[in-house]
């Protein structure tokens, strides 16, 4: 969709180090990695906000969570433990417009976070 970086990456128009991808979502290692693992995991449909998903398109979430868990034991942090986290307009960071959830692992997680 118009000008959006993740759109972009979707249709490979802008590099990015694919770990995995199918028919509905595509995961990429984070540009700017906070922590060893980074991945994002993203659906090819553009969907700007949690706030835009339909009510009939929420198992998209538990799509991508599922996916999630097949990288984490891909890279190996399955059982050392991970953080999903997803950003929701301004006040949460949000910065790409395009629905993510963030994997981090590979190191010991704050809490609370910033
Ligand atoms: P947000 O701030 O919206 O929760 O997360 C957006 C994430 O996208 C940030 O962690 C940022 O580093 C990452 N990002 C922004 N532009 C690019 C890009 O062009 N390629 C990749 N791989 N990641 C990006
Ligand atoms: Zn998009």
């Amino acid at each position: 969709m118009g000008d959006c970086i993740f759109c972009k990456i979707v249709e490979k128009k802008l590099p990015a180090k694919i770990v995995y991808e199918d028919d509905i979502v595509i995961a990429f290692d984070d540009i700017s990695p906070q922590a060893p693992v980074h991945t994002l995991i993203i659906p090819r449909k553009h969907i700007s906000t949690l706030m835009d998903i339909k009510d009939d398109e929420l198992n998209l979430l538990g799509y991508m969570i599922k996916i999630a868990r097949k990288i984490a034991k891909d890279r190996g942090i399955a059982d050392r433990g991970f953080r999903l986290v997803t950003n929701c307009n301004p006040e949460s960071g949000q910065s790409v417009y395009h629905i993510h959830l963030h994997m981090l692992g590979g190191r010991r997680m704050h809490w609370p976070p910033g």
